[in-house]
């Protein structure tokens, strides 16, 4: 393979998502080559610690020979049927009882498959809407969710997401979608108490509500911890008290678990981390370890019902797609829910992510411009800031971000940069040792930048 070539090939051919066309030309980006485990080779045969788990995808690391079975398996057996209204097949069947079976404690009643975490939030959001109409309430069509959220690219999800930059190149969007502000400990102009501030940020909830007019808002949708906008923890009594203002006024619940579900926070799904049950659940990424793309929202009794029982024929969900549910990404789902259970998955990301927590907060003393390290499980967020007195994130124009992810892809790290965050998620099999190995090299790569030695 002629490297020089690949990298002017990919210059010239490959539209990168999440990008600058005209950067992507410039400097070209990473060229991966082969995943071992939790490692990773670029095309230069340089060995790498995935930090990056894919993205936040590859749990089960990149080589988990049962997940790479069951897709060889299903390729001979049925690579591909449709599960629109006149058929079927046995992996959907499968992976939908297990789906179901998992999330008895959440009393889910029925999944509908898609291709990945921004089909899963679309899906949500349409049934939420049409659950209101077969109601008789079809005034109820409005969507609360929080800044700083991240729930893909579609128009609906982006509609409720929480970053301008994803947002702005887009408008108008979807009518009828409001933000509210996130229980962010590190920057809110509330108050430093972590208790008051998820009662305050609940609080504002409960106003946006009852100024919408609560018989208009359908439901409130957020990540159980927010990944992309920077991994931010809500304070514990947040969730509990959001589940018991969208019980006060009827509003429907949807968990955002594209990053949190299956393991990544310690607990099998995020809502379980806070002792809440949403009324829907966006599923992707994990779902399958990444290997192959698939989505899934989990819907629970309250809304199945509602569905199964309509006599007016409009109780059709129009959220097929045609390759929903496709068997290869069931029977690789199916393989990758065994494994889970079998390496318990989430006991991992608590006890090595809790390792993982203890030894990067210390960066915040050691490290002139790290402001807040902060997150759960093996998800984590490190923000680096230009006034750490003052917690003004590190602009955009700095470099700073890029040095450090560069001196430790050469150290043997590969890190994402989003902002002023440096995020790490890397695969849920990670152990201890590959840990240790993760927060050498960032505590090296960041005194390396302070130093100015790199
Ligand atoms: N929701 C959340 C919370 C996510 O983090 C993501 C992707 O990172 C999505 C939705 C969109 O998923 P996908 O990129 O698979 O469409």
């Amino acid at each position: 393979m002629n490297h020089e070539q690949l990298k002017a090939d990919n210059a010239q051919y490959l539209w990168h998502p999440m990008a600058h066309p005209g950067a992507m030309k410039k400097s070209t980006p990473d060229i991966i080559a082969k995943g071992e485990g939790c490692w990773i080779w670029d095309v230069d045969g340089h060995k790498m610690l995935d930090g990056v788990g894919g993205l936040w995808a590859c749990n089960l690391g990149h080589s988990n020979k049962p997940v790479r079975d069951a897709i060889v398996a299903q390729m001979d057996e049925l690579p591909f049927y449709n599960v629109f209204r006149g058929t079927t097949h046995v992996r959907a069947i499968e992976l939908s009882k297990r789906l179901v079976q998992m999330m008895q404690p959440e009393d889910v009643a029925t999944v509908m498959f898609s291709n990945g975490g921004s089909d899963a939030v679309e899906g949500a959001l349409k049934v939420a809407r049409q659950y209101w109409k077969l109601k008789g309430q079809a005034d109820r069509f409005k969507f609360i969710s929080l800044r700083q959220g991240y729930h893909g690219v579609h128009f609906g999800g982006m509609s409720v997401n929480g970053n301008t930059n994803f947002r702005r190149a887009y408008e108008p969007l979807l009518p009828g979608c409001f933000h509210i502000d996130t229980p962010w400990a590190y920057h809110n102009p509330y108050t430093d108490d972590p208790i008051r501030l998820g009662e305050i940020c609940a609080e504002l909830l409960e106003r946006e509500i009852v100024f919408q007019g609560p018989d208009t808002v359908a439901a409130f949708i957020a990540e159980p911890v927010q990944g992309a906008g920077g991994v931010i923890v809500p304070p514990p009594n947040y969730w509990p008290l959001v589940r018991q203002i969208c019980d006060k006024y009827g509003v429907l619940l949807i968990a955002d678990e594209v990053v949190t579900g299956f393991g990544r926070s310690g607990e099998l799904f995020g809502t379980r981390l806070w002792g809440v049950n949403a009324d829907m659940w966006c599923l992707a990424k994990g779902i399958s370890s990444g290997y192959i793309p698939l989505g899934a929202t989990a819907i629970n009794r309250r809304i199945a019902d509602v569905f199964d029982a309509d006599t007016t024929g409009t109780a059709s969900v129009s959220h097929g797609y045609t390759y929903s549910a496709h068997p290869i990404a069931a029977a690789a789902a199916l393989a990758t829910l065994d494994q889970i259970e079998a390496l318990d998955i989430p006991g991992n990301a608590a006890r090595v992510g809790a390792h993982l927590q203890t030894r990067l907060r210390k960066l915040v003393d050691t490290c002139s411009f790290v402001g807040d390290v902060r997150g759960v499980g093996l998800m984590l967020g490190i923000e680096m800031v230009s006034d750490k007195a003052k917690r003004t994130p590190m602009p955009r124009t700095s470099d700073i971000p890029a040095r450090v992810a560069k001196a430790a892809y050469k150290a043997g790290l590969m890190v994402r940069i989003s902002g002023p965050n440096l995020i790490l998620s890397p695969p849920l099999v990670i152990t201890r040792e590959e840990v240790d190995f993760m927060c050498d090299v960032l505590e090296a790569a960041f005194a390396a930048v302070q130093e100015g030695r790199a």
